[in-house]
């Protein structure tokens, strides 16, 4: 069996380390907003590139908070409308909900996946903010967003929750200071992934940061005092002391991940499948490898009975979820071709040469 994402494996190298660091948690015995969530703050703020970095509990919270933290300062009111791709996972759609704003679903470009700057341009009445999702890791094209973010004075908001480490190709830039604010999950399976649930929000933005440290702990810096209506969504210290350890293999990880697309692309050449855009550059860390396939169904019986595990990101569009039934007349034809065509094949630092050889040889015979 090829695994899709072998979580165990890619952990198990921390072992020794994630040991160490819970045996000095269970001594220290502070186990909430300690040291190690301080210290994975600044170096995470530090590897971004922002000033500022602070943990949530998981990334639909960083992404809700950045939008109530806006609230809070009079950036956005309750019933704004708020950009978001049509082809992403729901929480950047729900996050918009929570915060009682109004989303706005816009098509993706069909080869990059990421939002389009021109059917942007074509929603753009009482428009106040706009979240770029870089999807499957890929940034998105960040020039364009950010121009017009600048023109029509918009808060531009990245959730960068599968792009941990991407590099601009303009200017050098990371995913998480490529807007106003960014999102980050640290969901298992993501490139940067807890043992558990976790999200972060990274900015330059200083009165945006002293809010969103209120939101995440019942509106309170001080013990049992409390400024604002607040939540409790902080990020756990033991997940934050996994987070540090994991952190110096993230630029490797996402080295490795981009060798194996290098392979996949080169190795692949049934005219039934459609690649994935990459331009060979560092604005791309592969959080998933997404090809296209016209009858998936017998596709995915095929990876089946050579044992090959896929998965598919995303199988139902949002604005089709049961949840989401007031969206549902909503014309999406790119958005809902490309979810019925998609389909990831294997993909993780962990996989060997062999296994990345297996999976090319047997996508050639399909
Ligand atoms: C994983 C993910 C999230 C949500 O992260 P959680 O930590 O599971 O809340 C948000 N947006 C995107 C694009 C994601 O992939």
């Amino acid at each position: 069996m090829i695994k899709f994402l072998d979580l165990h494996k890619i952990n198990n190298r921390f072992r020794e380390e994630f040991k160490v660091s819970f045996s000095k948690s269970l001594e220290d015995s502070y186990y909430i907003l300690g040291n190690n969530v301080s210290n994975f703050e600044s170096e995470f703020a530090n590897y971004c590139g922002t000033n500022f970095c602070v943990g949530t509990a998981n990334g639909l919270d960083a992404l809700t908070l950045i939008l109530k933290g806006y609230i809070q300062l009079g950036k956005l009111k309750k019933g704004d409308k708020v950009i978001v791709p049509a082809n992403t996972f729901i929480a950047t759609i729900l996050s918009v909900l929570h915060a009682d704003l109004i989303p706005v679903l816009v098509e993706p470009n069909p080869n990059t996946y990421n939002i389009s700057v021109d059917a942007i341009k074509k929603n753009l009445d009482g428009v106040k903010a706009i979240i770029m999702v870089h999807l499957y890791g890929q940034l998105c094209d960040v020039e364009s967003l950010q121009q017009l973010a600048k023109d029509y004075k918009l808060l531009l908001i990245e959730d960068a929750a599968q792009a941990h480490g991407a590099i601009s190709k303009y200017n050098n830039s990371k995913a998480g200071n490529l807007s106003h604010a960014a999102a980050f999950s640290f969901y298992p399976s993501k490139n940067l992934g807890a043992l558990g649930d976790g999200g972060a929000v990274t900015t330059n933005d200083s009165e945006l940061v002293e809010v969103i440290k209120l939101l995440r702990n019942y509106g309170s810096t001080e013990k049992y005092t409390n400024k604002i209506i607040g939540f409790n969504s902080r990020l756990d210290d033991m997940q934050a002391a996994f987070l540090r350890i994991k952190l110096k293999t993230l630029d490797a990880d996402n080295e490795r991940r981009q060798e194996i697309a290098k392979l996949y692309l080169m190795g692949i050449n049934s005219s039934k499948i459609k690649l994935p855009f990459y331009e060979g550059a560092n604005n791309h860390i592969f959080y998933t490898f997404v090809i296209e396939v016209g009858d998936r169904l017998g596709f995915t019986k095929f990876l089946d009975l050579h044992k090959i595990e896929w998965l598919i990101h995303y199988p139902i569009p949002p604005h089709k979820q049961e949840a989401l039934q007031s969206f549902s007349d909503l014309k999406l034809p790119v958005t809902e071709a490309i979810h019925e065509r998609i389909i990831s094949l294997p993909m993780s630092p962990v996989m060997p040469n062999e296994d990345v050889q297996k999976v090319i040889d047997v996508l050639n015979s399909y």
